[in-house]
């Protein structure tokens, strides 16, 4: 009997231990160790990355919150009602542009809302392990992770209640047998290196105004399997779809395309690309909540996790625009 009590004893400490740990992963590890030195700053260590996030404990997260849209909706209603933040219960907002893409916010500024938020989670759950997710995901380049690479470094304590994600996203083209024509798909990547992203240095504004060949072959007219197997092939990287039912027409083929995406990028996983967008806002007011549910169904079937965001462009975290 005392045996039983002490194995279940045992085992309660190691799941409540569990999410704390699983951050030690050597992988994880390794990925801060790479930062660091990719960084070229010799004052950087691996104890002051300790709020950005390696990729299998995003995994992790992401599988966890798979079911529950609450962690990804601020709740803002067409009324503009944030109850999800004023109750706390929003944890993560996994895409998000900077004014180094088409977003007003800086990467600081991003930050610093961020852990503002994180610090008021943490007072209220002292044992939420993850108070608060954040990831930039400019179009193309990685330079705003960068500068929130720099800020962490510089004021670990700050942001100690947040876990950063290092992302980008990117267009590709997609062509499913059900559809007529191919398509402009945006997919997410997340927890790379970002010294060492192809289109680091990107700018912008001055490329989207004049696409040269060496970007539009590469970011437009790259069909959507070769860039996953670009990043299946990266030591570092997790690669999602975003907004899945942004760039399809509302025709009766829809849920015929979408599960033939969903099929395919499973059968392309390796454990890699197995996410999409499920939470998102404000575009589902702009779309039928059934054909929403049918696409989220979908990706369940398919073992394809959902995640979610803000899509942030304007001045708050918390929404779109
Ligand atoms: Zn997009
Ligand atoms: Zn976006």
């Amino acid at each position: 009997m005392k045996k039983i009590f002490a194995a279940l004893i045992g085992i309660i400490i190691i799941c409540g231990i569990y999410p704390y740990i699983y951050p030690v992963l050597p992988h994880d590890i390794e990925y801060k160790r790479e930062l660091v030195q990719s960084s070229g700053h010799s004052e950087y260590t691996i104890k002051n990355m300790k709020s950005v996030i390696g990729e299998n404990e995003l995994a992790y997260i992401i599988k966890k919150y798979d079911k529950h849209p609450e962690k990804y909706m601020s709740d803002i209603e067409e009324n503009g009602d944030q109850k999800g933040i004023e109750n706390l219960t929003y944890r993560a907002g996994l895409h998000s542009h900077t004014t180094f893409s088409d977003g007003k916010l800086t990467p600081e500024d991003t930050l610093n809302q961020a852990a503002e938020y994180a610090d008021k989670v943490k007072s209220k759950h002292p044992f939420e392990p993850y108070p608060m997710i954040i990831a930039i995901t400019d179009h193309f380049n990685t330079q705003g992770t960068v500068e929130a690479i720099d800020l962490i470094q510089k004021n670990p304590k700050k942001y100690k209640n947040i876990k950063f994600v290092i992302g980008m996203e990117t267009s590709v083209n997609v062509h499913m047998p059900s559809q007529k024509e191919g398509k402009d798909l945006h997919m997410l990547v997340w927890c790379v290196n970002p010294y060492e992203w192809p289109f680091k240095d990107m700018n912008y504004q001055e490329a989207t105004e004049n696409w040269g060949e060496e970007y539009k072959n590469l970011v437009f007219l790259s069909d959507y399997k070769d860039f996953v197997k670009r990043i299946q092939s990266l030591k570092y990287g997790l690669v999602a779809i975003a907004h899945p039912l942004r760039y399809f027409d509302k025709d009766e083929t829809i849920d015929k395309v979408i599960s033939e995406l969903f099929n395919e990028f499973k059968s392309l996983k390796k454990g890699k690309a197995i996410y999409t967008e499920g939470y998102y806002q404000p575009y589902r007011f702009e779309t039928d909540n059934e054909l929403y549910e049918r696409t989220s169904k979908e990706a369940s079937n398919n073992g394809i996790y959902r995640t979610g965001s803000q899509d942030t462009h304007g001045l708050s975290i918390f929404k779109n625009r």
